[in-house]
């Protein structure tokens, strides 16, 4: 892996904020703030033909995100007014945050992949039982109730997520973007989220590769609504695919730009295989165990007492990926949880009470359609 955002990655060393950069011929990446987040910045791509002007993932929505995507269209010799359309690679607030307000300001269309507008589509379809729908979650996961009700979604969550612009275009994998004059084709790279996106630039050889992948972070993988499949087996299959873009750039949504796709996808595929003999081994170790239980041993960068907030949701919703990848694999099994009990996971043939042969396939606490709310970045 070589870095060739060297300013990007000098910038990130020093707690400082890089600058808005060419980051090829008519296409510039721009650092958009994030508020209270140790990422502290979406790249922000701005992609330029003719009289056409996209912008990818414009950032998170506040004054201070918007007056950074202004003074980098302004760099651009652009204003937002002059923007013709917007491309998230995933609906996340740090990416799509901002859509709503650029495309008031330009007139132009906002395009997604179907699945990003199916997962908006589902979290619109939520009644006002949504909290306690999420806190019986937690409860299956065996959080105990007063860290639970920390965590659960609210109703200023669910607000900012439904204030998030619908999409007017659709992107299918291979499809191109409307850019006249200019070959963007979208790579469908689902599980950090199942409609995930990065987009090829052709002429350039410049891979966009959203959070699917990062020079020095793993992307969270949690469960997700509306997913075509179990979400780790998913990214695992979009590591492999996006390793084949190996002489394209890569130039990512957060951190800095870099070289060497296919040995940073071997670098993710091992430390998610690391991850799953983490959890068998601390299974082996103690025993069955809920998610809660199995979150808290497993090894975070920073210290499990300092993953606080969303970020010790996200934890959980990986955690649980990595059950139900595991679970999918024949590996361990879940007892089925008592009425509104916790779930508790152990090493195939080794569920005390449940004949072996008959063990559950345990899909992360079970009930992956209403887990809407795991994510960091
Ligand atoms: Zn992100």
């Amino acid at each position: 892996m070589r870095v060739t955002g060297t300013a990007q990655r000098d910038a990130w060393l020093a707690h400082a904020f890089p600058p808005v950069e060419q980051a090829g011929p008519d296409l510039w990446s721009v650092p958009v703030p994030i508020p209270d987040s140790p990422l502290r910045y979406t790249l922000t791509y701005l992609v330029a033909a003719g009289d056409g002007l996209v912008v990818v993932d414009p950032g998170w929505d506040t004054e201070a995100g918007w007056q950074a995507l202004a003074a980098g269209l302004k760099a651009a010799g652009a204003s937002p007014a002059d923007v013709t359309g917007i491309v998230v690679t995933h609906i996340h607030p740090d990416h799509h945050g901002l859509s709503a307000r650029l495309r008031d300001a330009c007139g132009g269309w906002v395009a997604m992949h179907p699945a990003e507008r199916d997962s908006l589509s589902a979290f619109r379809s939520l009644d006002g039982d949504a909290r306690r729908d999420d806190l019986a979650w937690l409860r299956r996961c065996g959080v105990p109730d007063d860290v639970a009700a920390g965590l659960a979604v609210t109703g200023e969550m669910l607000a900012a997520v439904l204030a998030m612009a619908k999409p007017d275009i659709l992107l299918d994998h291979g499809d191109l973007v409307p850019l006249p004059g200019r070959r963007l084709r979208a790579v469908w790279t689902p599980g950090h989220t199942p409609g995930h996106l990065c987009l090829h630039e052709e002429s350039g050889n410049l891979l966009l590769t959203g959070d699917h992948v990062l020079p020095r972070i793993s992307p969270n993988i949690g469960l997700q609504p509306n997913a075509a499949g179990p979400p780790l087996a998913a990214y695992l299959r979009s590591l492999e695919l996006v390793a084949a873009y190996d002489q394209a750039e890569a130039l990512p949504a957060h951190e800095y730009r870099f070289h060497g796709l296919a040995d940073r996808v071997r670098m993710l595929l091992a430390h998610h295989e690391r991850r799953c003999e983490e959890v068998i081994a601390i299974l082996a170790r103690r025993g069955p165990a809920t998610v809660w239980q199995i979150t808290g041993e497993l090894s975070w960068s920073r210290g499990w007492a300092s993953v606080t907030g969303f970020m010790r949701r996200a934890a959980i919703a990986e955690a649980a990926a990595h059950l139900r990848h595991l679970a999918d694999q024949g590996r361990i099994g879940a007892t089925a949880a008592a009425a509104g009990g916790p779930e508790r996971y152990s090493l195939r043939g080794e569920t005390p009470g449940r004949r072996p042969g008959i063990v559950s396939r345990g899909d992360g606490c079970g009930h992956r359609a209403r887990h809407r709310w795991g994510r960091t970045i």
